[in-house]
Parts: C-alpha cells; structure tokens; sequence
C-alpha cells in the first residue's frame, strides 16, 4: 500500500489518503484549500476529479500524498471499496456546527476498518471551527472521541486556512512513520 520508489528521479514515496464523513462537512474544501488554496462558497457534488496529489518532502525524501474526495456518493452511504482500496491514511471529517454529522463518525469509522488494513494513519478533523457562533459540539467532546478512538485530532476551517495544512502533514507524516 506504500510504494517505494528509490531509482532517484521519480518520487520516493506514495501514499493514498481517503476523505471521508458526511455530505457538506467540507470534504472537497479542505482538498481544495490544501492542494490548490481555493475555497468555493457553493457546494459541488461533484468536482470532476477523484484525487489530487500534492508533495512535501520529509527527511530528504520527496513524499506524494494521493488524496481521494467523494464524488458526493456519500449521500447515499454508496461509497464503493475501490475508494478505500490501499489507503494508508485517512481524514473522518465532521462539522462543528452539526451535531449529526458527529454522530455519524462511528459508522464512519467502522465502514473504513472494514475496507481496509488496521495500519491507516487516522485523523479525526472538526471542520467550519470558523462558526464558532454556532458551535453545537464542543473542542472537548472531538478531542475525547479521538481519544478514545486512538486517532489524531485538530478543528480546521477550509473557510480561513486554519489547521487545514497541518492535518494533512500531519497524516503524511504518521503514514512515513509506518513505513521508514
Ligand atoms: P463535502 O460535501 O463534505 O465535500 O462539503 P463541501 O466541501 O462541498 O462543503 C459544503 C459546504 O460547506 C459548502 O457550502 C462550503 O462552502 C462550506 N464549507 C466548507 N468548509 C467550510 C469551512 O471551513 N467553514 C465554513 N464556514 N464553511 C465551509
Ligand atoms: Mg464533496
């Protein structure tokens, strides 16, 4: 699942990480704002691509993250086993200001140990923290779960940037831990 590749001119290392959660919690965004710094106000179901890639390089080795969004099939909890196929990482996002979508990070979770390794590098992510006005689950309630669940945790907003940037890091960096 993590491909190596040390012929010196191509990448060194490949990960596939999975975005996944309930529709509209800011799935596409956070890609967005970390692989190309956009945010689109309207939702799109679908964006025409099913991952970007992006690089960073950690101890001297070029690392490319594989990220993969819903085309929207969450909707209709239809996303398919070839979408968590060989992820070595994996974003459960969930929005701040709606509770149900906190609710729903159990059945996520059990959907994503069912189509894949125990080893995925796992982050529980609380997006919109930009709406703190109406917060309806609280930094304390994401952290405990997270805690509980033995994944990582930060609140990000693709909205203003914050933290959208060191959760991806962060997994890329968990996953190269795996591996190395
Ligand atoms: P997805 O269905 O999970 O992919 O969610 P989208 O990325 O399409 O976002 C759903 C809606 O929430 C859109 O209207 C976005 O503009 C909005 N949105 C996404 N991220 C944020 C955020 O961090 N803060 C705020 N305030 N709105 C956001
Ligand atoms: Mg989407």
């Amino acid at each position: 699942k993590a491909m190596s590749d040390d012929e010196g001119t191509g990448e060194d290392y490949l990960f596939k990480i999975v975005i996944i959660g309930d529709s509209a919690v800011g799935k596409s965004n956070l890609l967005s704002r970390y692989a190309r710094n956009e945010f689109s106000p309207h939702s799109k179901a679908t964006i025409g691509v099913e991952f970007q890639t992006q690089t960073m390089e950690i101890n001297g080795k070029e690392v490319k993250a594989q990220i993969w969004d819903t085309a929207g099939q969450e909707r209709f909890r239809a996303v398919t086993s070839a979408y968590y196929r060989g992820a070595a990482g994996a974003l459960i996002v969930y929005d701040i200001s709606r509770r149900t979508t906190f609710d729903s990070v159990g059945r996520w979770l059990d959907e994503l140990k069912t189509h894949s390794d125990t080893t995925v590098a796992r982050i529980l992510v609380g997006n919109k923290c930009d709406l703190e006005t109406i917060r309806d689950v609280s930094v304390e309630e994401g952290k405990s779960l997270a805690e509980a669940e033995g994944l990582f945790f930060m609140e990000t907003s693709a909205l203003d940037s914050t933290n959208v940037n060191k959760a991806f890091e962060l997994v890329i960096r968990e996953i190269y831990n795996n591996v190395s």
